[in-house]
């Protein structure tokens, strides 16, 4: 029986792996989320016939109801909700460890069993209510602005020195509960106090970030416990959010510790100066400058995930095809507000996957497209980045589509995007800026079309 659940288990794992990889174009993604998926029911099937000790009634009772709440946030969230869900399973699987690691506490195990238990609790807690705040500040039910205060600093130092101290006194006096006790305690209290002074514009990052935590705190609940398939799925999600992690803070041009540390995004220094003016331009002239064109990107962003305007952009790209223009999309790695934001938008829409270019393959094409349309994207596509060594966002790669022969701007005021600053290409010479609703103004395309 136990070769039969260890070979499980290695299967499980495998269909994990091959998930993830699926999981990398958005082609296959469904896919990868339906075998990596299978893996786990798997490696749970396996872990429950290994225990061998379990009450199947709980489990059942914790199934229908785990699975109906999840079931139900799953089908209801907005899209646009997206990362503050994330936020609240990373949390809870953060928790799901930490009351891993205190069922396996025994005064009589081996010193480490009490580490990984420590680990386990610890960074589970940081995880669980860490997740909490992040998403506090997303959905906005708390203040998203950095929180700081006085002593702040030596308020952190003295709660790790506290957590360390009483992880010591635990793994040596494993028979006095209190000092786990204390371990969970200031674990939790750990969590709060490193996310409140991050911006809530930077929450995407510190989610993904979490979400490697989480997969830390599974990874330890697994040595803990012993169970060889927890280790390995634990690994695979701390190491794929460190990735994640990594490629967020490659494209947005800065680093993990400026993006925990600086609190951008709230009160950033504007120091872009623009020249040029503003020039407006009608959804009626808009369509005859369209009409004329025989190539169009489409550049989406935030924007055209709060309009929801994906459908009628497929919409306006049909029509396009048909008055024989040549149409594609760029898109930028953080456009929207998490990984994928607008790949999983414009799938939604069912817009052909090979016409979803990355940034670094439309823009060598962008000096031979006619009209490039810039929809509720703003940072990503902010010449600032590579004009303007003051600005904030300068070094970071965008989209150029001030190369484009004409530029269409769909947003609808001159409001500034998320990292609060100047966007020099509404001014420029080839830029017109169509104000309004996203969706309003594609609607008024299309009715211009037919
Ligand atoms: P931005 O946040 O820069 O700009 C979005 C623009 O959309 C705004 O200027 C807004 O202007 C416009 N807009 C909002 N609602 C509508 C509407 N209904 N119709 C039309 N326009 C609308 O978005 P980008 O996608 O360009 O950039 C993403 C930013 O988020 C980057 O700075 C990135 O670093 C950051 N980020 C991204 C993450 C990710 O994983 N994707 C994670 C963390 C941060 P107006 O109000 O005038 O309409």
């Amino acid at each position: 029986m136990d070769n039969l659940i260890q070979f499980a288990y290695i299967i499980s794992a495998a269909l994990f792996i091959y998930g993830l990889k699926q999981l990398g174009s958005p082609a296959t993604a469904r896919r990868g989320n339906m075998i990596s998926s299978t893996g786990m029911l798997v490696a749970i099937v396996a872990a429950l016939l290994d225990q061998g000790i379990v009450d199947y009634q709980w489990i059942v009772i914790g199934v229908v109801i785990g699975g109906a709440i999840g079931a139900f946030v799953a089908r209801t969230v907005e899209m646009t909700s997206m990362p503050e869900m994330v936020a609240l399973f990373n949390g809870f699987g953060g928790m799901a460890s930490l009351l891993v690691g205190l069922a396996a506490m025994s005064p009589t195990a081996a010193t480490f069993t009490l580490v990984t238990i420590v680990l386990s609790i610890l960074i589970g807690g940081v995880t669980f209510t860490g997740s909490l705040v992040a998403y506090g500040k997303l959905s906005e039910r708390m203040t998203s602005a950095p929180i700081m205060f006085a002593k702040q600093q030596m308020v952190n130092g003295a709660i790790v020195a506290g957590i360390v101290i009483s992880a010591l006194l635990f793994i040596n006096f494993p028979d006095t509960g209190f000092w786990l006790f204390l371990v969970v305690v200031l674990s939790l209290a750990f969590g709060v106090m490193v996310v409140i002074p991050i911006g809530g514009a930077d929450m995407p990052v510190v989610i993904s970030l979490l979400n490697s935590y989480s997969g830390l705190a599974a990874c330890a609940a697994g040595f803990a416990v012993d169970n060889n398939i927890l280790i390995v799925a634990g690994s695979l999600v701390g190491a794929s959010g460190i990735i994640l992690t990594q490629i967020m803070c490659k494209a947005m041009n800065r680093s993990l510790t400026n993006v925990l540390f600086s609190g951008f995004g709230s009160g950033v220094q504007e120091t872009t100066e623009v020249e040029g003016e503003i020039k407006p331009i009608s959804v009626e002239d808009a369509y005859y400058v369209l009409e004329a064109a025989s190539s169009v990107a489409v550049i989406p962003g935030y924007g055209m995930a709060v309009a929801q305007a994906q459908h009628v952009v497929k919409e306006l790209m049909e029509l396009l095809e048909e008055n024989g223009a040549e149409v594609n999309f760029g898109i930028h790695p953080v456009a929207g507000r998490m990984p994928g934001h607008m790949n999983v938008l414009l799938a939604e829409a069912d817009v052909p996957y090979d016409q979803l270019l990355e940034m670094d393959d439309i823009n060598p094409r962008m000096e031979t497209v006619d009209v490039a349309i810039v929809i509720g994207a703003n940072d990503v596509v902010n010449p600032a980045a590579r004009e303007v060594e003051s600005s904030p966002i300068y070094g970071m790669p965008v989209i150029n589509v001030d190369s484009a022969r004409t530029v269409f701007v769909l947003k609808r005021s001159m409001a500034s995007g998320f990292a609060g600053i100047e966007n020099p290409l509404f001014y420029k010479d080839n830029t017109r800026m169509l104000f309004g609703d996203a969706k309003e103004s594609i609607g008024g395309l299309i009715r211009e079309f037919s």
